[in-house]
């Protein structure tokens, strides 16, 4: 697999529903990538990327931005709400938004700074324990909150539990946007990403498919 590959099985799947070539965002995961990986995706061109980890973006994408000006940086992984602030300085988007407290720190820190980046409310849509994310029942009730709290949404995320159709969990995310007047849908990810496409994603976040799998994470 590769970028190219990546980008033509996207630009299918988009003309396959009757979508508009380019309304698919290709988010490319890097998290734990080897940073020549990294580099040569960003030489092919490539300019949006995921990360899971604000230690490890902050450690990699200050030197990388500098040499390849115009990253747009996602972050896609849990985020702990003492490193809200950090997160902030680096992303432009952050996919994982789940808790009333994180919530009133953005607020807060967005408030202040006067910007604010692309937010994302991620859904657990499997009702999994071990999983991030508001329960579908309580996305309704937490996305009035973020808005009273004078966020901006750009839409939902959802992780669907592994070894699972993905596409009831896709389909029950795109319902709860359109209730809510959200037009973001970041879903789909290696495995399943045509699937999301199909169901309305509007940012799939692709790793081990571009770059290759990870050693660990
Ligand atoms: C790691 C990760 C991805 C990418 O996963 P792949 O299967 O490698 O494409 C996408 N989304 C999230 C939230 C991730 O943590």
């Amino acid at each position: 697999m590769s970028l190219t590959d990546i980008q033509t099985r996207i630009a299918a799947a988009e003309a396959a529903a009757g979508r508009a070539p380019g309304s698919v965002r290709l988010i490319a995961v890097s998290k734990v990538q080897p940073l020549d990986r990294v580099t040569a995706v960003l030489e092919a061109g490539h300019r949006r990327f995921g990360e899971n980890y604000v230690q490890e973006a902050a450690g990699k994408w200050p030197d990388l931005r500098a040499r390849f000006p115009g990253v747009e940086l996602h972050m896609i992984g849990p985020l702990q709400t003492n490193k809200a602030k950090p997160a902030l300085d680096l992303f432009d988007a952050i996919h994982t938004l789940d808790r009333p407290s994180l919530a009133e720190r953005l607020s807060r820190l967005v408030q202040a700074r006067g910007a604010c980046p692309e937010l994302f409310v991620q859904v657990n849509t499997g009702m999994e324990p071990q999983k991030a994310g508001v329960l579908p029942d309580a996305a309704d009730g937490f996305i009035a909150a973020c808005r009273g709290m004078d966020l901006t949404l750009a839409g939902l995320m959802c992780i669907p539990p592994e070894d699972t159709d993905p596409a009831p969990h896709f389909a029950l995310l795109a319902r709860i946007a359109e209730r809510n007047g959200l037009t973001g849908l970041s879903m789909g990810m290696s495995s399943d990403f045509e699937t999301a496409i199909a169901h309305g994603a509007t940012h799939v976040r692709v790793g081990s498919a571009i770059f290759g799998a990870r050693a660990y994470g």
